[in-house]
């Protein structure tokens, strides 16, 4: 893979083109595959003079699932990121020869609007923000006219932090499953390219215990203290840190329930917002809000309310045996939603024996996560969740670290 950056009026556009090994299919680190559409894509909103090696690992998040061997930068990058694409990805990577950025004194976060985000937000209420904009690619038609990102846009200003808003079309570059990040950490492009004018040492994710600790949802049902998108000691957690850019979860210790909670309760609760598609609120016909209703139902102790009945598709794999994505917070929702068994989910209740004690994990923090945490924001987050969330016990930990087991 050869990689160009070029300056642009607005920003960077990235160029990449395939080595005789590389393939237009892949996979990402979480082992979805996907499908390159283009090689190009251009990032707004960034200075044109950032280190090499935030270049490097900003196209990195792009181009990983199409390279098989070699990566080659138009710049130096140090040997510390060279490193770490080898040992992470056994990619050879150069050319060699920049001094390694070190990290600055500013956490960042990444900062989408969603409750998760937004609960990572409220553990550093003087963190600036980040937010990743998607707009068109001059180049590929948008085949998602329904996502509303200017809607997201207008409600992070809304929220009253220093806010750098980064534009991209390099969700475009993927022609399948559809457009969307070729690896998670794309969304971060922009704010590495940014980490210099910032002085980032550390970019917060608002990655919960589902997507760190109990295999993302989406394809596993394991405990993953390995995880290799977002551990500290996996490949981007390295490749991060190699940059001088630490991957950070505030609330990596908790849960949707409990971001939820956090989110709602907090000064930027008329900001938050988790569905795509609605103008002035959630559109709560699409698959994210009906789970999200489910959550936000059980922790504010109140009947479902959603238009969505069971015979409708993104109902349907609540009729099905699980495992089902996010399946704890269907435990949870099934738990203490008054009256559940009367809704489109009590089907499922026959495949759990989920209580409302069985379930209370789920409210507090585990500890591990807070240990992941660089030095210096550690006791912020540790204080933070004594307080908010309170810390699991010992029996609550041994349910993080058997689940699914
Ligand atoms: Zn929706």
């Amino acid at each position: 893979m050869r990689v160009t950056w070029a300056a642009q009026a607005t920003g960077a556009g990235l160029t990449f083109r395939l080595d005789p090994e590389d393939e237009i299919t892949g996979k990402a680190t979480d082992e979805h595959p996907v499908k390159l559409a283009i090689n190009s894509c251009s990032i707004g909103g960034v200075p044109g003079d950032a280190h090499p090696d935030l270049f490097a690992v900003a196209a990195w998040t792009v181009v990983a699932p199409w390279t098989r061997k070699r990566v080659t930068f138009d710049r130096a990058i140090s040997p510390e990121v060279a490193e770490a694409l080898h040992s992470g990805w056994g990619i050879e990577a150069g050319p060699i020869g920049a001094q390694a950025r070190q990290a600055g004194k500013t956490l960042a976060i990444s900062y989408s609007g969603g409750a998760d985000s937004v609960a990572a937000a409220t553990v550093y209420p003087e963190a600036p923000f980040v937010h990743f904009r998607r707009v068109p690619h001059t180049r590929v038609p948008n085949r998602w006219p329904h996502y509303r990102s200017d809607v997201l846009a207008k409600l992070a200003a809304e929220t009253g932090r220093e806010l750098s808003t980064v534009t991209s079309d390099l969700e475009f570059t993927l022609a399948e499953p559809r457009p969307g990040y070729p690896e998670h950490h794309a969304v971060a492009a922009g704010a590495l390219l940014l980490a210099d004018r910032l002085n980032l040492g550390g970019l917060g994710f608002g990655y919960e215990i589902g997507s760190r600790w109990l295999g993302g949802g989406r394809y596993l049902w394991r405990y993953t203290p390995d995880n290799p998108m977002w551990s500290p000691h996996g490949v981007w957690g390295r490749l991060f840190a190699a940059a001088g850019v630490h991957i950070v979860l505030p609330v990596g210790g908790v849960s949707e329930a409990t971001t939820m909670r956090l989110a709602l309760n907090s000064d930027l609760k008329d900001q938050v917002r988790w569905c795509l598609r609605g103008t002035d609120g959630p559109c709560r016909n699409c698959g994210k809000c009906l789970y999200k209703e489910l959550i936000q139902a059980a922790v504010e102790r109140r009947p479902l309310d959603t238009p969505v009945t069971a015979d409708r598709p993104i109902a349907r794999k609540y009729l099905r045996k699980p495992p089902y994505g996010g399946q704890e917070m269907i435990e949870y929702g099934l738990a203490r939603v008054p009256g559940i068994e009367n809704t489109l989910f009590a089907d499922a209740l026959d495949y759990f024996e989920a209580t409302e004690e069985s379930t209370s994990w789920l409210d507090h923090c585990y500890p591990r996560a807070i240990g992941e945490i660089p030095a210096q924001w550690r006791d912020q987050a540790a204080a933070f969740m004594s307080a908010q969330a309170g810390m699991m016990t010992e029996d609550e930990v041994r349910r993080v670290e058997t689940w699914g087991s």
